[in-house]
């Protein structure tokens, strides 16, 4: 019997040198040491064996069990180590190499314009606020100094969603929503999506508008054209010149339309400004006493005023863009040029 497992371990490990993977190893193993491996079988009939000399038969199988399964382990572990090695050397990253560029998209030029608009503004204290799009009648009209069957509606094609539900005209609605829920001072600037039932190549259903609301004691229509020339002359050049022509919303009183210098002729008459040298560019006013009676001001103690303008307008007169469509196709050729 002695012979017997001398020759099984030499063969063990004859095999255990030729072995050069992990699988070849694991072979080894399940035939001599597994459940129905060579060794194995020995010693479950041990009672095979001169009963005398079985204590040393079942000591010698032990060793030579544990022996085979601690020289596997080690082979095992060693080609592990080995694997990861050679991994290592294979997958070295260079870090001083340069990096891949990541190809940038751009602003859209109306969201660069909001941007341009809020930054100006911040630096004269406005904060930016928001409102709803699908508003109440009462905000988008009735506050504001429109009531049904005021003319003024006709001014303004509206998206209606129920009797009283609308899609907001105008961003004005934003500033009653504010004034009702602060006291002032208020200065405000509220940009958005506005929507109005109008198509072809200067107008879409859908385009933006930034409001702009400045209400404390002592506010006067000189403050307006302070403000509103400072403004302007910081988004299209110290040299634009601006002129304010008497209008009328039903909001405001008095109202004025600022217009510039036409940005494409430098006045001296074009498409774009109908040959006048002038384009109309927001509009604006004091705000009217009666706005102040609906969100609890009292009109003799504050007076304020309110502008407002298209996003896509000065995008357009900015960029020299003729088709306000081209801003909403999302053609990319476009867009890359801001
Ligand atoms: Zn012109």
């Amino acid at each position: 019997m002695t012979g017997e497992l001398t020759a099984l371990r030499e063969a063990a490990e004859a095999e255990l040198r030729k072995a050069g993977t992990e699988e070849e190893l694991q072979t080894v193993r399940t035939r001599y040491l597994g459940r129905k491996g060579l060794l194995t079988g020995l010693l479950r009939n041990i009672g095979n064996v001169n009963p005398a000399e079985r204590p040393e038969f079942g000591k010698r199988c032990n060793e030579i069990k544990e022996d085979l399964s601690a020289r596997i382990d080690r082979l095992l572990a060693g080609m592990a180590l080995k694997k990861r090695e050679e991994a290592l050397l294979r997958e070295r990253i260079d870090v001083t190499l340069p990096g891949r560029g990541i190809r940038r998209g751009t602003l859209h030029p109306v969201t660069q314009v909001r941007e341009e608009i809020c930054r100006i503004f911040a630096g004269l204290g406005f904060s930016v606020v928001e409102g709803p799009e699908v508003e109440l009648d009462y905000y988008n009209f009735e506050a504001l100094n429109i009531p049904k069957n005021h003319p003024a509606r006709d001014m303004q094609d509206t998206f209606y969603i129920e009797e009283n539900i609308v899609l907001r005209t105008h961003t004005s609605p934003v500033q009653v929503r504010i004034m009702e829920k602060t006291k002032p001072p208020v200065r405000i600037l509220s940009p958005g999506r506005v929507y109005r039932r109008d198509s072809d190549i200067s107008h879409t259903p859908m385009f933006h508008q930034i409001e702009g609301l400045l209400v404390d004691r002592g506010v006067t229509f000189g403050d307006l054209k302070g403000v509103l020339t400072m403004f302007l002359k910081q988004v299209f050049g110290e040299e634009t010149a601006l002129r304010f022509r008497p209008s009328f919303f039903p909001f405001t009183e008095p109202s004025a339309e600022v217009d510039i210098r036409c940005v494409m002729c430098g006045g001296r008459g074009c498409r774009v400004c109908g040959s006048s040298g002038w384009v109309e560019i927001l509009g604006s006013g004091m705000v009217d006493p009666e706005v102040f009676k609906n969100v609890g001001y009292d009109p003799e103690e504050f007076t304020g005023f309110a502008f407002g303008l298209g996003l896509e307008r000065i995008a357009m007169l900015k960029f020299g863009i003729s088709d306000i469509r081209l801003f909403f196709e999302n053609d990319m050729r476009f867009l890359e040029q801001f």
